[in-house]
């Protein structure tokens, strides 16, 4: 049952993260003003703005001037509540608060905020091929001064910084910024700091599986040329996400394989 609530709670968390992407990219204010359609202007209601169930209702159209949503909103908030979820039930796996530990709580609220910065580092990299130091900096800080307090120790979280920082740097210097943006080598600080040594290398290796293999999938079906831009930070944010959760399970599984 309180899955079922954390659910409803995350599809609300990926409406506000839905609003600070717009606004991110807008650069206004987040405080500033109604909700309003991007297409005709009209004030949206709290009617209009039910995470996901206002969606389906009006069959992704604004209710006023009948024009299409980005199906961005949806998927963002289902994401969100999803991801929500799965950390919860990572973490409780009892499926309950009784005889919890306050480094549970800790964790929790952690790994939420985590995935929401995942969540933006994800869409908007996807959508401007760009990574925000305004998002990703703040989410290196937390990250690594949180998980201090959990138990890492500070040479592990600044050998996996430096090392997930480092290894998109030196590609960044070699390519001479053709192969990744600038934005990666942040992204690779957050992996670090927010995964520690050795789930880093985890990840990396993840991110380059995924990629490698979304790549080849659009260019068989003639989505992409080689010369096309790739939004790397979104393939590292998934893979950073995955590892946090299921790190051991992708190691154990990958090594089965052979
Ligand atoms: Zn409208």
């Amino acid at each position: 049952m309180i899955v079922v609530f954390i659910f409803i709670f995350g599809l609300f968390v990926g409406s506000f993260l839905n609003v600070v992407i717009y606004r991110l990219h807008r650069q206004e204010t987040f405080v500033k003003g109604f909700s309003k359609c991007l297409f005709c202007g009209h004030r949206l209601y709290s009617k209009d703005l039910v995470p996901l169930f206002s969606y389906l209702f009006l069959k992704g159209k604004c209710r006023y001037c009948k024009q299409r949503f980005s199906h961005q909103y949806p998927l963002v908030e289902l994401f969100t509540a999803v991801s929500f979820s799965l950390i919860f039930i990572k973490i409780f796996p009892q499926l309950a608060f009784y005889n919890f530990a306050i480094l549970d709580i800790v964790t929790l609220i952690f790994w939420w905020a985590m995935t929401a910065f995942l969540i933006i580092i994800f869409v908007y990299d996807l959508k401007y091929y760009l990574v925000l130091d305004i998002v990703v900096l703040p989410a290196v800080v937390i990250a690594f001064i949180v998980n201090l307090f959990l138990g890492f120790s500070f040479l592990n979280l600044l050998l996996a910084a430096v090392v997930g920082g480092g290894f998109f740097l030196l590609q960044f210097v070699v390519s001479k910024g053709r192969w990744i943006g600038g934005g990666d080598i942040r992204v690779g600080l957050l992996m670090g700091a927010l995964l520690g040594w050795p789930q880093l290398l985890t990840a990396l290796f993840a991110a380059y599986m995924l990629g490698a293999v979304i790549s080849v999938g659009l260019l068989a079906a003639d989505k992409k040329n080689w010369s096309d831009k790739v939004p790397f930070g979104t393939f590292l944010s998934v893979a950073t996400f995955l590892v946090l959760l299921y790190g051991n399970q992708l190691v154990h599984w990958y090594w089965s394989l052979f």
